[in-house]
């Protein structure tokens, strides 16, 4: 077959039909084609137009089109087009890290850039295992997660997730090496009789007894999203959780590891969802994605304090990790390019000024609707739950598939929002996510 070089190579089928070669995700419904994106918005082949109110699974910060992002990745893609990053660095992997960590928030102060939030998660677990081995401490490399958490889809991002429905094909794979603990999640895991100040004192007592089970010499981390999003549907933590999670993982010398690959570059209005936590003084080791690169190309990253860079740069001084793309220059380039403009924009104000609206509006609108339990989040990273019966607090059963038919509905007006993903645990969390653009103005 000869193939011209301005056409695809797609073969028609008996009904008309271009023939796919790509494995899709889903084998129930052939996924729309998206040609174009601008704005808030994206247009399908068919001519319609859908408002992304998701900005994907809360990605496109900046909305789908941006002509500075594509500038800076073709000023790089001219100059420099790649680095291996081991031996070398780029200007643009070190005035990206230098624009992240500026101002060492919460003493992290090095990152390490790499493509994916899995493949952060997995840089992340690697590191800490070597920093209790750097530290003369090796027994240490065992860790402690939380139920109906997600952290990635790699298998040892996978190991640390408590999302059921994306573990089961694996569970030969799921290591050994992790206990899981109850999540923060008032709404189902607070009892109707209990202060918020017992459910954290439970909560607490759950994580150090849990540590003393394992013994500490044993256990290297403590790892949870901030907010966690697909599994329980962007949940905010009960004020003090954070620090009270802080002070047990102190006590017992282990370290704090914060995911934040979906709630965090902004997406709460503070460029990291933890600082929005009163007196928490941030954690070991975080990490970062989603709205890093807005989209605009694969880059996630694990950004660490400078006791765990010390440990390695007076031990081995030798990271473990590494990957053949870790630190992209044309990555770095666009990520740069986005945080820039979210600064020069002042886009965290509109994330909370949009925020507040989005909080008001829904509430007012949706509250009173027949399945509506609760509505939650913070800055423009919002869930509904749906419930059976709210009043009850009766849950949706499992297969109910009550958020896939209001995904479907939406996406029939012309809204495109985040469902359920699967069942992930012990809570059947039937919801829906909306986390609108950075750029998203009041009308819209
Ligand atoms: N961690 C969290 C909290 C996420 O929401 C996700 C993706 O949704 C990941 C990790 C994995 O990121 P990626 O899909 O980029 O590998």
């Amino acid at each position: 077959m000869t193939i011209k070089l301005d056409q695809t190579p797609h073969k028609v089928q008996a009904n008309g039909h271009p023939e796919s070669f790509i494995f899709h995700r889903s084998q129930r419904t052939k996924p729309a084609n998206i040609i174009s994106g601008s704005g808030i918005k994206f247009t399908l082949d068919n001519g319609r137009t859908i408002i992304d109110a998701s900005a994907g699974p809360a990605v496109a910060c900046l909305g789908h089109s941006e002509p500075r992002v594509a500038q800076a990745v073709m000023r790089q893609m001219e100059s420099l087009s790649y680095a291996y990053s081991m031996g070398y660095t780029t200007d643009a992997a070190e005035d990206l890290a230098a624009h992240v960590l500026h101002n060492r928030p919460g003493g992290l102060g090095k990152a390490i850039f790499v493509n994916s939030g899995s493949e952060a998660t997995d840089a992340a677990l690697k590191l800490a295992t070597q920093y209790w081995i750097e530290a003369g401490r090796p027994s240490k490399n065992q860790f402690i997660a939380r139920k109906q958490s997600y952290h990635g889809n790699t298998l040892g991002a996978l190991c640390v997730s408590g999302h059921e429905s994306r573990r089961e094909f694996y569970q030969p794979w799921m290591s050994k090496n992790v206990t899981f603990v109850d999540p923060c999640y008032a709404y189902r895991g607070q009892g109707s009789d209990e202060t918020d100040a017992q459910y954290l004192q439970r909560l607490e007592t759950e994580l150090e007894e849990t540590i003393v089970r394992i013994g500490s010499d044993n256990v290297a981390a403590f790892i949870l999203e901030t907010i966690p999003g697909t599994t329980l549907g962007c949940v905010p933590p009960v004020p003090g959780y954070l620090s009270a999670m802080r002070r047990i993982c102190d006590k017992h010398g282990i370290l704090l590891m914060l995911d934040e690959i979906m709630c965090g570059m902004g997406k709460t209005g503070k460029m990291h969802a933890w600082e929005c936590e009163g007196d928490f003084r941030g954690p070991d080791i975080q990490t970062i994605g989603k709205a890093l690169g807005g989209g605009f190309v694969p880059i996630s990253g694990v950004l660490a304090s400078q006791k765990i860079f010390d440990a390695i740069a007076q031990g081995s001084q030798t990271l473990a990790h590494g990957h053949t793309f870790q630190a992209h220059p044309n990555a770095c380039a666009a990520a740069l390019e986005v945080q820039k403009i979210i600064a020069e924009r002042d886009l965290l104000g509109n994330v909370a000024a949009r925020g507040e609206q989005l909080e008001r509006e829904m509430k007012a609108e949706l509250s009173s609707l027949p399945h509506v339990g609760n509505i939650r989040g913070r800055g423009l990273f919002w869930a509904i739950e749906f419930m059976k019966d709210p009043a009850a607090r009766t849950p949706f059963a499992r297969g109910s598939g009550y958020s896939d038919r209001v995904v479907e509905v939406a996406q029939g007006l012309g809204l495109n929002i985040l469902g359920t993903l699967g069942h992930t645990g012990e809570y059947h969390v039937e919801h829906v996510i909306i986390s609108p653009p950075y750029i998203i103005s009041q009308e819209e």
